[in-house]
């Protein structure tokens, strides 16, 4: 198996080769908690969710991360005009993203971190860069000096000079060595501030991000993904911070970026007002048309969002169902391992999803024409919706495994961790998986034994 990846860093598909041999440390900057999260947003986390499900299902061990930005200047400001207060709305505003992260079946995270907890590994670092120099410090807070870091611009193409565009209201400050450099702390009393030995304030954005992957995967790690608006500056900032940290490059070895969603043929976002929350769709789509919409299309095309193309997508999905549905005679053991292997190459070929679907449409009608599909082609189906998690079956998940899932469900009730364990193993056993929920549980899989 051979995996390739569109690499940012080096603008090239490359080889993709884990530090370690089966094990990805992969991370994704995670929202800012002051509103709900519209759908281009999710556009971005959707396809990461895909992406992390695919790697999964190609048996790695994938620790995915995300942060989420529960300080800030947007957040201070959203509190004051709503007279809260600021770490309640931010915390208010994550679990509205959490939930909804949920209701799209994005349940591919394995930990959200919020900066707020990790303020002593934020600190530490702001200290580091200080005693190495790479930082200093003025009246209002402490400065990282881009002077200082010769490969500023590797994964933007971008200078020193052209950073001053770059930076948003914590970087102000009159006293600054270059006008790009990026604020690390910010000396300030306003809505929140925490102590620090070099003074109170609050932490500047990058420096969340290399905070929490220092603590979680080291210096160095495999994947960091975002839309293409991170890149510049703050990928960027958060190489800088690190390299200049812990003198280890690469940083990241892949990294990854989503194209836009734009409606009315502009990027989508608040600021444009040109928004629709992923709550407002939900009551006009299902789940998994939405999915299946952001599957289709290959995650760094910049996509046009309107419902006409979404009620495309709505048949598009209904075939595939239509077709899933009928699965009732012979396979064809030839096209089924041609499906199979053009399936495959066309993931492994820096996640084409847009291709791969087209495979299956090309497999579907030739299906069709010879009257062939049935119980292996069904399974097939069945094994690739842990990927997209969009189709839909008869009778998926069998009593017997619910069953199972609701004694689990009363062992963790009273705290029973070794029977809930058991329990566990037995549904992975019988090919499925369970997954806990804040309300609940939540089971997949295709009933096919692990090996
Ligand atoms: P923000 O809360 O603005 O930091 O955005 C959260 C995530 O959504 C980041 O990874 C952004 O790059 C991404 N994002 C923001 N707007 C869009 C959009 N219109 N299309 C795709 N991704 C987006």
């Amino acid at each position: 198996m051979v995996i390739k990846i569109h690499n940012t860093l080096t603008r090239k598909k490359e080889i993709f080769k884990p530090i370690k041999r089966d094990e990805i440390n992969f991370f994704v900057c995670g929202p800012t908690a002051y509103s709900y999260a519209h759908i281009g947003n999710f556009k971005t986390y959707t396809q990461f969710d895909i992406i992390v499900n695919y790697l999964r299902h190609r048996k790695f061990k994938v620790n995915y991360i995300q942060n989420l930005t529960d300080i800030d200047d947007k957040i201070i400001h959203q509190a004051k005009e709503s007279k809260e207060d600021p770490l309640k709305l931010s915390e208010k505003f994550c679990k509205i993203f959490i939930d909804d992260m949920e209701s799209l079946d994005n349940t591919a995270v394995s930990k959200y971190i919020k900066a707020t907890e990790r303020l002593s590994d934020i600190i530490s670092q702001v200290e580091r860069l200080l005693k190495k120099e790479f930082a200093y410090q003025t009246s209002d807070g402490i400065y990282f000096n881009l002077e200082k870091n010769k490969d500023y611009g590797k994964l933007s193409g971008r200078t020193v000079l052209q950073a001053e565009d770059a930076t948003t209201r914590v970087d102000h400050s009159k006293e600054k060595k270059n006008k790009g450099d990026f604020c690390l702390w910010k000396f300030s009393d306003e809505g929140i501030s925490w102590d620090a030995p070099f003074g109170k304030g609050r932490p500047g954005w990058h420096i969340e991000d290399t905070a929490i992957t220092e603590k979680e995967f080291g210096s160095q790690y495999d994947i960091h993904g975002g839309a293409v608006d991170l890149i510049f500056p703050h990928h960027e900032a958060e190489i800088a911070q690190m390299e200049s940290i812990s003198n280890k490059k690469p940083f990241v070895k892949y990294w990854m970026h989503t194209g836009f969603l734009d409606m009315k043929k502009e990027k989508m976002s608040k600021s444009v007002g040109n928004i629709i929350t992923i709550r407002e769709l939900l009551k006009k789509q299902k789940k998994e048309t939405i999915r299946f919409f952001f599957a289709s299309q290959h995650y760094r095309n910049r996509i046009e969002f309107s419902e006409e193309i979404l009620e495309q997508s709505k048949n598009s999905l209904k075939k595939i169902n239509d077709f899933i549905t009928n699965l009732d005679k012979e396979d064809n053991d030839g096209t089924l391992k041609q499906l199979k292997e053009d399936f495959y190459n066309a993931m492994d070929d820096d996640f084409n999803t847009q291709k791969a679907i087209t495979i299956l449409y090309e497999f579907m009608n030739e299906s069709n024409k010879t009257n062939t599909g049935g119980k292996q082609t069904l399974e097939f189906f069945k094994d690739i919706n842990n990927i997209f998690k969009t189709f839909a079956f008869k009778g998926n998940i069998p009593k017997e495994i619910d069953d199972l899932a609701k004694e689990r469900e009363l062992a963790r009730e009273s705290k029973d961790w070794n029977q809930s364990d058991k329990l566990r193993s037995q549904i992975e056993s019988k090919g499925y998986h369970i997954e806990d929920r804040k309300n609940g549980y939540a089971l997949s899989g295709t009933g096919i034994p692990p090996i």
